[in-house]
């Protein structure tokens, strides 16, 4: 069985579960593209530019 990753539509954050482990919510998609792996996000223009602040793996658009 294939795992599927859902992201966050509140802060992106991916998940394999039906709660975001990043903010708790459970507004989640299936419909994202662009997989962002995040290590330092203080030093990341990336993370930062998409407002995220801890370490992870994050979408970079969720419809
Ligand atoms: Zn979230």
């Amino acid at each position: 069985m294939r795992m599927s990753l859902k992201a966050c539509r509140d802060c992106r954050a991916l998940s394999n579960g039906p709660i975001c482990p990043n903010c708790k919510s459970s507004s989640l998609s299936d419909d994202w593209s662009g997989l962002l792996v995040v290590l330092d996000p203080e030093s990341s223009k990336i993370a930062s530019m998409l407002n995220i602040k801890k370490s992870g793996r994050y979408a970079i658009k969720v419809r």
